[in-house]
């Protein structure tokens, strides 16, 4: 290959890139020889919940624009709060992020690792005369602290001596003081009209267990402190973050400047932010998903309703349809909403290719052809997905006695009801017209089967094999059905903003009562029998399906991901 081909391809390979203002500003970083050329990112969660799919966007964020530009990109737990950090989501996070399809390789760290070096960086800026403890209870750092419009106050405690802050640091370290007695502050300005560079706090002391390092610590050092200089150690180029540390900004470079970390070795990270995934009727806090689970509104964290990964997964989801989501829905610097609908067409997309097409009837109602022989079975062929000739086709057994949907039947429907009627014809997906004859009632008055006459002549190849009549209805036969629980779900929220609370409610108020409905008495086609858990189908005229972990070999379950119709391709072609 000469290098005018190469180039040309990595030039083809650039024009491909998601563009977005990060993927900008590192093109820039890289033209300018910043950095040496490196790339560098993190995925930084913090393990005090399931990851959501807002998180799914930060990850394909920082995973997608290493991989984009020949960099690496990190996953580093930011376990400083140690009261709520717990190692099953630890293990959850490991797993979502290998299952979104990204791989940190040997690059998995946690913010606990740099304890020791946070130690020495503070013992640095106080040795520098750029920190101080300060015995102010909370409530007093807050009164002296001002507010925007009034400068605050300067703490009595600003001007120990570099000695007296050394040896009270220490012994804050030494366990000498119950918690909340005394901080360590940076040494700033109190009078900056930024509100974080007010002296902020950037050691707590705190009796606390630690998931990783036990009982060594009892001070822990502030988000605000550890985050930047976990970058720095790490060498990261560009620390993304969503746009509420906008304002955390001057701190994250005062940090950086002020600290003697190796500046010459790992450079100098640069936090660059972007607005928050938000979707419509759901709710993305993990405090908020948290509450959910412990008050069992849900019955856990992957519960199919969830916006969690897990979630998400147990739902049906891809993770190809998700990367997709989080491609389709960019990269802003203002916050907004994203419509629920552009997450279900993401699946669809995916599963329409993909997905065989099954038959389930979800609410059966009994059909027996007359003038069909008693005990034959015939197998008959049928597409696996018609879309998708290569997915080639299957047998399907047909016998006298089917199974049709209750809602394909009406013994008085309005006009233009093209489904099954007294005395009408339909016909059954991949074979015979049927007619129905009689309509069976008990007592009550309740329809409990249907009489119906076939034409032998109209199955595939069949000299009316090409008669029209305008309904085609899914169906199983009954004899060979196999027993299923199908399990629909809506949006867990009815209103379209949950996290809108206005005076006095609380968003539990917004559930929606009805946001799962189960059905135990399904039957499908004998062709899913040892449908392995996850394996995604089309049911015919039902929408996309998931086998559910609940899953035995005696009965089936399902989880319908999301129905077929489109509501988010209808807004977009009336848009368009
Ligand atoms: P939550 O408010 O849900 O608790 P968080 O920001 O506290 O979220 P972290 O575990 O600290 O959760 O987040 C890890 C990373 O994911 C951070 O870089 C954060 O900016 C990003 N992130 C969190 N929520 C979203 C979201 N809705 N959209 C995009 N990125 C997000
Ligand atoms: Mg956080």
């Amino acid at each position: 290959m000469s290098d005018r081909d190469e180039k040309s391809l990595s030039q083809e390979t650039a024009d491909n890139l998601p563009v977005n203002f990060i993927q900008n500003i590192i093109s820039e970083d890289l033209m300018m020889g910043k950095n040496n050329g490196r790339v560098h990112t993190r995925f930084p969660p913090e393990p005090n919940g399931y990851l959501h799919i807002g998180h799914a966007k930060s990850i394909c964020l920082n995973f997608g624009l290493a991989a984009a530009n020949g960099g690496l990109c990190n996953l580093r737990f930011d376990d400083t709060n140690p009261s709520k950090e717990e190692t099953e989501y630890v293990e959850s996070i490991k797993e979502d992020v290998r299952w979104l399809g990204f791989d940190w390789e040997d690059r998995l760290y946690y913010a606990s690792d740099y304890f020791d070096r946070l130690y020495e960086f503070a013992c640095q800026l106080i040795k520098k005369g750029k920190a101080y403890v300060c015995d102010l209870s909370a409530q007093e750092i807050k009164e002296y602290r001002g507010t925007l419009t009034e400068p605050g106050r300067e703490s009595p405690y600003r001007n120990r001596s570099v000695e007296e802050n050394l040896e009270l640091f220490e012994r804050m370290k030494n366990g000498e003081f119950p918690d909340g007695s005394r901080v360590l502050r940076a040494k700033i300005d109190m009078a900056s009209p930024n509100l974080n560079m007010r002296d902020p706090v950037i050691y707590r002391i705190q009796h606390a267990h630690h998931h990783r390092t036990g009982d060594k610590w009892c001070i822990y050092p502030m988000y605000d402190f550890a985050h930047p200089l976990s970058d720095a150690l790490e060498g990261i180029t560009h620390s993304i973050c969503t746009l509420e540390f906008a304002d955390h900004r001057p701190l994250y470079d005062w940090f950086i400047e002020n600290v003697d970390y190796g500046k010459e070795i790992y450079g100098r990270p640069q936090q660059i932010e972007f607005a928050r995934l938000n979707l419509t009727y759901t709710v993305m806090s993990k405090r908020k998903l948290r509450l959910l689970v412990e008050k069992g509104i849900v019955r856990g964290w992957d519960d199919p309703r969830m916006p969690t990964i897990a979630g998400l997964r147990r739902r049906g989801y891809t993770p190809e349809a998700i990367r997709d989501f989080c491609e389709r829905i960019g990269v802003a610097k203002r916050n907004s909403t994203v419509d629920i609908a552009l997450l279900e067409h993401c699946i669809r997309e995916d599963l329409n290719l993909r997905a065989p097409r099954v038959m389930a009837v979800l609410r059966p109602l009994k059909v027996v052809i007359t003038n069909y022989p008693e005990g034959q079975v015939e197998w008959l062929t049928t597409e696996n997905n018609v879309e998708q000739p290569e997915m080639g086709t299957r047998e399907i057994p047909f016998s006298r006695e089917i199974y049709i949907e209750q809602e394909d039947f009406m013994e008085d429907p309005p006009k233009k009801y093209f489904r099954l009627r007294p005395g009408g014809e339909v016909r059954l997906k991949s074979a015979y017209i049927i007619k129905c004859e009689e309509v069976i009632k008990d007592d009550q008055g309740n329809i409990v089967e249907l009489h119906c006459t076939y034409d032998p002549d109209s199955k595939t190849g069949g000299p009316n094999a090409g008669r029209k009549v305008k309904g085609t209805l899914h169906w199983v036969s009954a004899a060979h059905a196999l027993p299923a629980e199908v399990r629909l779900y809506d949006n867990l929220f009815l209103k379209e903003n949950p996290d809108d609370e206005e005076e006095g409610t609380d968003f539990t108020e917004f559930l929606n009562p009805n946001s799962l409905e189960v059905l135990t008495d399904c039957l499908v086609e004998p062709s899913l029998k040892d449908a392995p858990v996850e394996s995604r189908y089309q049911f015919l005229r039902q929408g996309y399906f998931v086998v559910d972990p609940d899953s035995t070999s005696e009965r089936l379950v399902f989880n319908r991901i999301v129905g077929l119709r489109d509501t988010w391709a209808k807004i977009q072609s009336r848009e368009g």
